[in-house]
């Protein structure tokens, strides 16, 4: 058993609630290997912003989740070196999907879980939230819980049918279960093509898909049921269109991607969503830098002459999520 507080690490509750009354949202970035965790770490030292590092199912299938954990160690150690004294860092497990799953993320020294129980039928979601909440709780682990299912596919997660968040449902569900937080369906969804073309509208111009908008009316109902409640927003990548566009020039094929807007994120970043997870554009950020080197230098085979890049390119956008978008900046000072 290792405490996440012997690593410096912290939970989530003060930034939550900070961040609920202050108007802003933490970003919660997934990452999988050491160049992303550098930019997301170098990002949030300089602009002193409280931040969430996400460990996937995906990721622990891929880099294993002992090595993640020492990595995130060493991400704060990384962060005062960069001159940030007090980093706010959370080590957080996204989508757990059982309880030995969480508990075996809170003995290893994970800060944050998430349980998701959402795709199974509403009492079995509480009695399994709750499990993971008394185990986790003991020591100062928070957990977040989901009501609702969102569409789309990421690191196997995956739903065909989306359906929002039942406002009816959410004070029993969080006074029964004793979660810190709370996911919610509101028209996010995971991965790069977050909405069908026919469910979109095409801007006659550019021909770029414009999306429907999220259900701030839902939000709006949520939040009055529980005012002050910590809200996560999933699947709220905005897939920036200058990536796709690189992406398809060098090669790539990513035919009618499309995310958030971030003017929408920006509003809900105002609200009391105060987590915004953020995966899939840092992968389109990655991919455009590295396919570009690939389609104008050929002879290029030195993995730091490509990935170096890739990470400036993934820090520029974790800064401009944190300043533009979810405004934590100097939230951590
Ligand atoms: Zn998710």
């Amino acid at each position: 058993m290792i405490s996440y507080k012997e690593l410096g690490l912290v939970n989530t509750r003060e930034m939550f609630a900070k961040a609920v009354e202050g108007g802003y949202a933490i970003p919660a970035f997934n990452f999988n290997n050491m160049e992303q965790l550098q930019a997301i770490i170098q990002a949030s030292a300089e602009l002193k912003s409280p931040v969430i590092l996400q460990v996937s199912k995906g990721a622990r299938n891929y880099a294993n989740q002992t090595l993640l954990r020492y990595m995130a160690e060493g991400a704060v150690e990384y962060a005062k070196e960069l001159g940030w004294e007090h980093p706010q860092i959370v080590l957080h497990l996204d989508h757990g999907d059982s309880f030995e799953v969480c508990k075996s993320c809170v003995d290893l020294g994970f800060s944050s879980v998430m349980i998701d129980a959402s795709s199974l039928p509403y009492d079995e979601n509480v009695a399994l939230t709750k499990k993971v909440v008394d185990y986790a709780h003991q020591f100062d682990v928070t957990v977040e819980a989901e009501l609702g299912v969102l569409a789309g596919v990421e690191d196997e997660v995956a739903s065909e049918e989306s359906h929002y968040t039942r406002p009816e449902e959410v004070i029993d569900f969080t006074s029964k279960t004793g979660c810190d937080s709370l996911a919610i369906s509101i028209g996010t969804s995971h991965g790069a093509y977050k909405f069908k073309p026919e469910q979109c509208t095409r801007d006659p111009k550019s021909g770029i898909l414009i999306p429907p908008p999220l259900a701030f009316d839902v939000l709006e109902e949520i939040e009055k049921k529980l005012p002050g409640f910590p809200i996560v927003l999933h699947g709220s990548s905005s897939v920036p269109q200058e990536y796709v566009k690189i992406i398809n020039e060098n090669g790539g094929k990513l035919p009618d991607a499309v995310g958030i807007p971030e003017e929408q994120l920006r509003m809900a970043s105002k609200s009391a969503v105060c987590k915004i997870n953020i995966d899939s554009d840092s992968r389109l950020a990655m991919t455009a830098a590295i396919r570009k080197i690939f389609n104008e230098k050929p002879g290029e085979f030195d993995p730091r002459k490509y990935l170096g890049p890739a990470r400036d390119e993934m820090k520029k956008l974790y800064m401009h999520k944190i300043v533009n978008v979810l405004g934590s900046d100097n939230k951590a000072l």
